[in-house]
């Protein structure tokens, strides 16, 4: 049990200093459907989801899910 806890805390050290600058996803564009990137800014607690075909823009505080910022052609914000 004690060296269980011991790996899984280590791991965990990794996986940190892993995402000290950034990690990648990608995804779909909940715009208009193509491929497009999320990117988790560890340092700045944000997520920020980008579509190079449409130009979408999403940021996101990944502490609080509060939009930072938001844009999307084609897509009205709360008119
Ligand atoms: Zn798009």
């Amino acid at each position: 049990m004690l060296i269980n806890r011991s790996i899984t805390f280590l791991t965990t050290i990794v996986k940190a200093s892993d995402n000290k600058m950034q990690t990648t996803q990608a995804i779909r564009c909940p715009n208009c459907g193509s491929h497009a990137e999320r990117n988790y800014l560890a340092s700045d607690q944000q997520t920020r989801t980008e579509c190079p075909v449409c130009d979408y823009l999403m940021i996101t505080c990944s502490l609080t899910g509060k939009v930072v910022e938001a844009y999307a052609p084609g897509i009205y914000w709360g008119g």
